[in-house]
């Protein structure tokens, strides 16, 4: 039952992603960042020593042991494969109850065969997005080392996550760094409402990611963005999690949104070690989409043809292309606010997920993202804008032929439908001021899908009138 846990420590250490530099960092070192080349670091694990199940069927067993906290979250009863964390130190709050809907409605607006589209509906976790399925990992880690404050800058769900694990566990303080008039009243609510210190600066999220960096060094505050390689490993579990779901088979295709790029990332890390295990035959394809408007991972993918290249990615392309962002001023700009991010972290990382497993980048337009989003909803998991662009990407990808109708494919909902209701508003209004404020200027056209309210007179007559009109 304690398999994998009572191990020596250096079994467990921090190693930089770039094969070739060999840097490597102790498993308690929370710079999160290679010593030797600065880039960034995986948690390793010397599988030998650690023993891990050797198959996948073991961790249902669990599920008849859910009275045990840890045997309950979605994330730790997995913990044999992020060994980590010694099960005392471990702090869940029920993070990762959550589900793998097959989806017809919306698989036929994406182009599939009946049973071939599955949404993976992250936003049902305690704080409403995937973020909690890291948070909890880091904040184990956090806690593992001593740290009584953590801090990260978000678009709105990582401060909505951590806001709630400090809140509930009562033992560490959250600070929090936001832009300006970037953030979804739903989130901003849970930052404020579960007592973050949350400092709003003048810039957009990519300033208060390097602001909050700047800042965690200097004060020794613990950082649990996804530049932190614990988080990831937590997140690691939701492909676990579908492959339960799936009863072990691996899916043709995983499509997820990509802001930060931590989420690939760990999908990538988690199938190549299931691999490495020996628990899979296959690695799934990965899809990754970005919106329009914070499209560099497309561009430098697609485009520029940027790759892994065996660890060492073309830097001056990368630099070439951040350049040219900085002359033509260009700035990050979408209604998916949770990926309007254009310097992702985890670009590396990224890169290695996709040479390993298949990958691809697309590209979705506020006006897709938001026409997937109302065919979720409409086709029963609503979500956030941010996750629709799974949706509207499947579609293009299948359009494309890339994805085959008979092709099984899974879309993480990345996000709760209640974070923005902004968004969901403006699209069904039928005020075309409203819809003009908040989606006129983004480009958005039309609401193809919208789901409007029928106005009528406060007369019985009339209301009747309207119902048997529209029903
Ligand atoms: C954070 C977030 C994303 C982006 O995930 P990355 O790991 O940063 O690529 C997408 N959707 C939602 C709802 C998010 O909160
Ligand atoms: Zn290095």
């Amino acid at each position: 039952m304690t398999r994998g846990l009572a191990v020596s420590a250096d079994a467990i250490f921090q190693r930089c992603i770039h094969p070739t530099c060999g840097g490597t960092a102790a498993m308690d070192d929370t710079s999160f960042a290679c010593p030797k080349c600065g880039g960034l670091l995986d948690v390793a694990y010397d599988w030998n020593r650690l023993q891990p199940p050797t198959s996948l069927t073991w961790f249902e067993r669990k599920w008849a042991e859910r009275s045990d906290p840890l045997h309950f979250s979605g994330v730790w009863r997995f913990r044999e494969l992020l060994p980590f964390a010694p099960p005392e130190k471990i702090m869940t709050i029920g993070e990762g109850q959550t589900i793998l809907q097959k989806a017809d409605i919306v698989g036929q607006f994406v182009g599939l065969n009946p049973g071939c589209l599955f949404l993976q509906y992250e936003g049902m976790n305690p704080s409403g997005s995937f973020k909690d399925n890291g948070m909890t990992a880091a904040f184990t880690h956090a806690r593992m080392v001593g740290a009584n404050r953590a801090a990260c800058a978000s678009t709105g769900n990582t401060s909505a996550s951590l806001a709630v694990y400090c809140s509930a566990t009562g033992l560490m303080r959250a600070v929090i760094f936001i832009g300006s008039g970037k953030i979804s009243y739903g989130k901003l609510a849970q930052a404020l409402d579960h007592g973050a210190l949350t400092v709003q600066i003048a810039g957009d999220f990519d300033d208060a990611m390097q602001r909050v960096q700047q800042v965690s060094k200097k004060l020794g505050i613990y950082l649990v963005n996804s530049v932190n390689p614990y988080r990831l490993e937590g997140q690691k579990t939701i492909m676990y999690r579908i492959l339960e779901a799936m009863r072990w088979e691996v899916p043709d295709w995983i499509v997820v949104p990509g802001g930060n790029l931590g989420n690939v990332s760990s999908f990538g890390k988690a199938f190549i070690e299931l691999m490495e295990l020996g628990l899979i035959k296959r690695p799934p394809r990965l899809a990754v989409i970005n919106a329009a408007g914070a499209n560099t991972f497309y561009q430098l993918y697609e485009r520029f043809g940027l790759r892994w290249n065996n660890g060492a990615p073309k830097k001056d392309v990368v630099d070439g292309y951040f350049r040219s962002l900085d002359v033509e001023k260009i700035r990050a700009a979408t209604i998916a606010s949770a990926i309007e991010i254009n310097h992702p972290v985890n670009l590396n990382k990224a890169l290695r997920a996709l040479d390993r497993c298949g990958g691809v980048v697309r590209e979705a337009s506020d006006q897709e993202i938001l026409d997937a989003k109302a065919k979720v909803g409409a086709g029963g998991l609503g979500c956030e804008p941010a996750s629709a662009a799974s949706v509207a990407g499947a579609k293009k990808l299948r359009r494309e032929g890339i994805i085959a109708p008979s092709d099984r494919v899974v879309c993480i909902l990345t996000g709760h439908q209640l974070k923005d209701p902004t968004a969901t508003i403006a699209y069904h209004s039928t005020d075309q001021k409203t819809f003009d404020d908040v989606l006129g200027h983004r480009g958005v056209r039309r609401a193809t899908y919208a789901n409007r309210a029928v106005q009528v007179p406060n007369e019985l007559d009339d209301i009747i009138k309207a119902i048997e009109l529209y029903s």
